[in-house]
């Protein structure tokens, strides 16, 4: 691993199949807004969408990002699965529930990662908008907004 820093773009042109859609229109797909989430979590975005990179190799289950954002202190991770053609109806089932538990980790992992600088955080504490943050974070917050 580089100790260049992580950015969105870096993280869709690591994944090109998945974020497919983000040279499309704003009539046509939300990535044209990229990912609306801060860099403390990419990392778990970037890690995830290496293993359903893997996944689509091996099945053919490839998933398509169709927007990704934080709200209320959650990943918002909206995709869809494209199954190969002529796949077996109940193969397609059973391989699209494992496709979704890999994606599901990816929002699992950022729950309990502070949206700023990765560090374990939570969103105990958060006023108005409701954000992940580490204790360090949580308190350069507040100070900033004066609280
Ligand atoms: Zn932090």
């Amino acid at each position: 691993m580089s100790e260049e820093k992580l950015t969105g773009e870096m993280v869709m042109d690591r994944h090109p199949d998945i974020f497919r859609e983000r040279s499309l229109s704003m009539q046509q797909t939300c990535m044209c807004w990229r990912l609306e989430v801060n860099e403390g979590w990419l990392p778990h975005i970037d890690m995830v969408c290496t293993l359903l990179d893997e996944y689509a190799k091996r099945t053919g289950i490839q998933v398509v990002a169709e927007q990704v954002k934080q709200k209320f202190g959650d990943l918002s991770f909206y995709h869809r699965l494209e199954i190969p053609e002529g796949m077996d109806e109940k193969q397609a089932e059973f391989l699209s529930k494992r496709c979704r538990e890999i994606v599901n980790t990816m929002g699992t992992l950022c729950a309990f990662t502070c949206e700023w600088c990765g560090a374990p955080g939570s969103t105990k504490g958060s006023k108005g908008w409701i954000n992940v943050f580490c204790p360090d974070c949580r308190e350069k917050r507040n100070e900033e907004r004066g609280a």
